[in-house]
């Protein structure tokens, strides 16, 4: 059965690609150009024998692909904007829930930066938001203020975090945003991922009101803008049913903070502070805020 499974996939993928081939022969006798038009018509390519996958039982997916499997990639248009919602301090399962459900609905992606004890006993919700696409990534153990501690404190605080997201998903590189966005150089030597801040600050934890969150985002996004909230405010649940349709309606592309770091810089370096991620042409001396506004203790 799985060796003619394996078959069935082959003969398509060689299909696809013969389809491909023809059609980009085409296209350059038409002569149209364009990354955009490329990305276009090879997406078209391979959906062309789309009818012969019906032949494949539909329950083959789920029994031949591991628990582990990575989650989808956005798929990203070099002709729109696009940014990262991030989402401290949870999960909260009611919260974090009804936001995963919106950015279904949206077809939006988010990274969630999750402390470790909001952690337990809420593996579900953050299991299934890694499976749908989302980012999970650290703000460590317990949101310490980290440049007043120790050095194995630190240690503890980032290393044991990092540890338990990679159980989770498995991933390798696991961005952390230190809570406050405090850090220092000795803090810093510590840090064996990307630093993220940000850039749009909703100030959701303040001000708990939907218009007003709704404004800031308004107000100040751009493109590639890191956008801070946090997940365990249900007014932040209530400001995303109305600000996430509308920035999807304004042409924004919400991905994850990798994904986005992926598409602007070929990827984020370690031990590397990022606030935003703007377009080349408009890149010129980006500097994350180094004391970015307060953030709560949760
Ligand atoms: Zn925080």
């Amino acid at each position: 059965m799985i060796v003619l499974i394996i078959s069935l996939i082959m003969a398509l993928a060689v299909a696809a690609e013969a389809a491909y081939c023809l059609r980009g022969a085409q296209e350059q006798n038409g002569g149209r150009q364009g990354g955009a038009a490329v990305l276009e018509e090879s997406t078209e390519a391979v959906e062309t024998p789309a009818p012969e996958t019906e032949t494949l039982p539909p329950e083959t997916e789920t029994e031949t692909e591991p628990e582990t499997f990575p989650p989808p990639v956005t798929e990203i248009d070099p002709n729109r904007p696009v940014i990262a919602l991030t989402f401290d301090d949870g999960p909260q399962n009611a919260n974090t829930s009804r936001l995963l459900d919106i950015l279904r609905e949206n077809g939006a992606h988010a990274t969630f930066f999750v402390v470790g004890y909001a952690l337990d006993g809420n593996e579900d919700v953050v299991r299934r938001a890694y499976e749908e696409g989302n980012e999970i990534a650290s703000h460590t153990l317990n949101h310490p203020h980290l440049t007043s501690l120790s050095d194995a404190e630190i240690d503890q605080e980032i290393g044991g975090m990092r540890q338990r997201i990679v159980d989770i998903t498995g991933q390798q590189t696991v961005l952390l945003r230190p809570p406050y966005g405090e850090t220092d150089e000795r803090v810093r030597a510590h840090i064996t991922d990307p630093i993220i801040l940000w850039s749009v600050d909703t100030r959701d934890w303040a001000e708990k009101d939907v218009d007003s969150i709704f404004g800031h985002i308004q107000n100040d996004i751009f493109d590639g803008a890191i956008v801070l909230m946090h997940d365990i405010h249900s007014t932040t649940i209530d400001a995303a049913e109305v600000f996430i349709p509308w920035l999807r309606e304004q042409g924004y592309q919400m991905v994850t903070v990798s994904e986005l770091g992926q598409y602007r810089e070929g990827g984020l370096e370690a031990g590397v502070r990022y606030g935003a991620l703007r377009p080349a042409e408009t890149e010129a001396a980006e500097e994350p805020a180094e004391e970015p506004a307060e953030e709560p203790a949760a």
